[in-house]
């Protein structure tokens, strides 16, 4: 598809560039033909003055030459135009492949993304259809047993409804964003009153010092943002740590880090957290850690939308610190 794509945007540059070159060619053909005429036309009547005799022996070489000259220049015309033809065929051909090479790698980026969520939403999606499936079919199934086979049902449509609220926060973020000056201490506060329950419920404490300054964004999405880093601290942290988030400023950016002191992450892992769908190996972790792989790349998508640079450094075993660094 798209090397036919690549072919016609290939034949639209060159038809462009061969109109031009050829339009120009005839506008000089015509005004050197023209001017060669009223040039011997001249000479003619220069002569005429000097010799009366000898005016018709000289208009007819004089016509030859000028039918010879404009001959040759319209041979010259065209193999410069044959030249430009050749000359402009590989370029249009390279230009539309560079043209063409963003609308490919976005393709293929959301053809990637299609396949990866159908795939995420059919685990969990053949795991409670099997097991309806053989509840339905025991006909000696108990009411503490079909209980419990609601129970797990609805614990995968919550998980499914999880994920699909979270692929739509990857779109949503990425487009519908309302840019305004906000106090960026407001911003923080929400999250922290956001996720205070979750830090309750693992024992962990959020250190905050309140800072003074404004920021210009999305004010829906910079909440969401820091809700996925604290989310994350709290996840893969110990119980009874702290987690602390802390803004400054720093030349002429704001920054805003989230430090942690869990399990860490491995450094095969680091240049991978940010892609959809990455989970990293969490046999550190004391319990199950449940999560799609998405969080880092919605924050790494609303960082993006803000010019702002999303980072991590991390330690095995001692901690992480997400840090975004915004520009003022
Ligand atoms: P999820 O947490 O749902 O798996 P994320 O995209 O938020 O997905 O994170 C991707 C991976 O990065 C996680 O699976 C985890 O291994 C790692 N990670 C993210 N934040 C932290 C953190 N604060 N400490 C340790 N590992 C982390």
């Amino acid at each position: 598809m798209f090397h036919s794509a690549r072919l016609k945007l290939t034949t639209w540059y060159l038809f462009i560039i061969m109109s031009v070159s050829l339009a120009f060619s005839l506008v000089i053909y015509n005004l050197v033909g023209y001017e060669m005429a009223r040039f011997a036309r001249s000479q003619r009547i220069r002569i005429e003055h000097r010799l009366s005799d000898e005016i018709l022996i000289l208009s007819a070489p004089d016509l030859e030459l000028i039918l010879a000259v404009k001959r040759r220049f319209l041979l010259t015309l065209g193999v410069v135009n044959l030249t430009i033809f050749s000359m402009s065929a590989c370029l249009s051909y390279f230009l539309a492949g560079r043209t063409l090479q963003p609308i490919q790698e976005m393709l293929e980026q959301q053809k990637r993304f299609v396949s990866d969520s159908s795939h995420e939403l059919r685990t969990p999606l053949t795991a409670l259809k099997t097991s309806l499936e053989v509840g339905l079919r025991d006909k000696k199934l108990k009411l503490a047993d079909a209980r419990l086979l609601i129970n797990d049902s609805l614990e995968e449509v919550n998980k499914l409804h999880q994920l699909s609220d979270q692929l739509l926060k990857l779109n949503r973020h990425q487009h519908s964003l309302q840019f305004a000056t906000i106090p960026l201490d407001e911003i923080v506060q929400e999250s922290i009153k956001r996720i205070t329950q979750i830090a309750k419920s693992h024992q962990i404490t959020i250190h905050y010092r309140p800072a003074d300054y404004n920021i210009f964004g999305d004010q829906r999405s910079l909440t969401e943002l820091f809700i996925i880093l604290l989310d994350n601290a709290i996840k893969y942290s110990p119980k009874s740590s702290t987690v602390s988030l802390d803004v400054h400023k720093k030349d002429r950016h704001l920054i805003v880090s989230v430090t942690d002191q869990g399990v860490g992450i491995d450094e095969a892992s680091l240049p991978h957290i940010f892609d959809r769908f990455y989970r990293a190996d969490c046999s550190r972790c004391k319990t199950r850690v449940d999560g799609y792989g998405l969080g880092l790349s919605i924050a790494k998508t609303i960082a993006a939308a803000h010019h702002a640079q999303i980072s991590v450094k991390s330690v095995i075993n001692h901690g992480s610190v997400f840090s975004v660094r915004f520009q003022i």
